[in-house]
């Protein structure tokens, strides 16, 4: 078991316990959530093993969210199917509008990794990109995307021109040896996109399966060897936060305080998630309510 005596990210010492008894959805043990004062990097500090992760985003992750029992249902319309997914859709389309003004070249290979169904791949894929690739733990999304023209991560053919870590190094166990492995597929012009939610452990309601909340300051540390191009922190107006005030304190009346989570079923929710897809259609709103609500996002090139 890995328990930190030092930063994971800039290995500073001084740490401070800002949480006792944080919950992590895959496991029943109790968490210290702590934050380096050097990086401002928070992070779990005794976090469950390797194993009990890979388990988790091997089957449970995308199962929760998203069902599918029959493969020649339309990607779109999986990509449409629950409230979740699509917010991830719309977050998709603002990273292909900030992605596609530094790739150009239809050609260029590109890699979603833990892309789950891949909105983005998707995206890429009716902007008329060719060469698309994801990286999946769940062997059926795989088999389904394949079915979609979207190859399978090739480990022969292992460089990329443009790799997308969207919502992934909150994730991962050690997020300095998670980009060291990615280091053979770059070359000296491979672009990377990261997203991660933005300080999301101060928020009431998140999905509790995060390992590592990043600062500007650690993100920048962690890719040491490479230079930021362009980078975005979220900040919510007053319309956004009242809005999201509102619908909170709905969710915490009528679901969580009965012990419901947002995912269960019941008919109530299956309404109130319904006309939410509408509002969030036709309004464009930036509130997101199942997937991050504030995104840190940005691109980075080997230097
Ligand atoms: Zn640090």
């Amino acid at each position: 078991m890995i328990y930190y005596k030092n930063c994971p990210i800039c290995k500073n010492k001084n740490l401070l316990i800002i949480k006792k008894n944080f919950f992590i959805e895959y496991s029943k043990k109790s968490y210290y959530l702590c934050k380096c004062s050097k990086c401002y990097h928070v992070f779990v500090k005794n976090p469950p093993n390797q194993n009990c992760i890979t388990k988790y985003y091997k089957k449970k992750f995308w199962n929760d969210k998203i069902i599918i029992n029959n493969e020649d249902i339309n990607w779109k319309k999986i990509l449409n199917k629950t409230p979740g997914s699509v917010e991830r859709y719309f977050r998709a389309t603002r990273q292909y509008k900030f992605i596609s003004k530094y790739i150009k070249d239809k050609k260029k290979r590109i890699l979603d990794y833990g892309s789950g169904y891949s909105p983005l791949m998707f995206i890429f894929k009716k902007k008329k990109f060719e060469n698309l690739h994801v990286f999946e733990y769940d062997q059926s999304i795989i088999k389904y995307l394949r079915t979609q023209g979207i190859n399978n991560y090739n480990k022969k053919k292992n460089k990329f021109d443009l790799i997308c870590l969207s919502h992934v190094l909150e994730h991962v166990l050690d997020p300095v040896r998670f980009i060291k492995s990615l280091k053979k597929n770059l070359h000296k012009k491979t672009l990377i996109y990261f997203d991660v939610p933005f300080q999301d452990y101060k928020e009431q309601f998140s999905e509790n399966c995060h390992l590592h909340f990043f600062s500007k300051r650690s993100m920048q540390i962690l890719f040491k060897e490479f230079k930021l191009i362009d980078y975005n922190i979220e900040i919510h107006g007053f319309l956004d936060r009242f809005l999201l005030k509102i619908f909170f304190f709905f969710y915490k009346k009528f679901f969580f305080e009965k012990g419901k989570k947002i995912t269960n079923p019941s008919i109530i929710l299956k309404y109130t998630h319904k006309i939410w897809i509408y509002i969030k259609n036709i309004s464009f709103s930036n509130i997101n309510i199942f997937i991050s609500r504030k995104d840190f996002y940005g691109i980075f090139i080997p230097q």
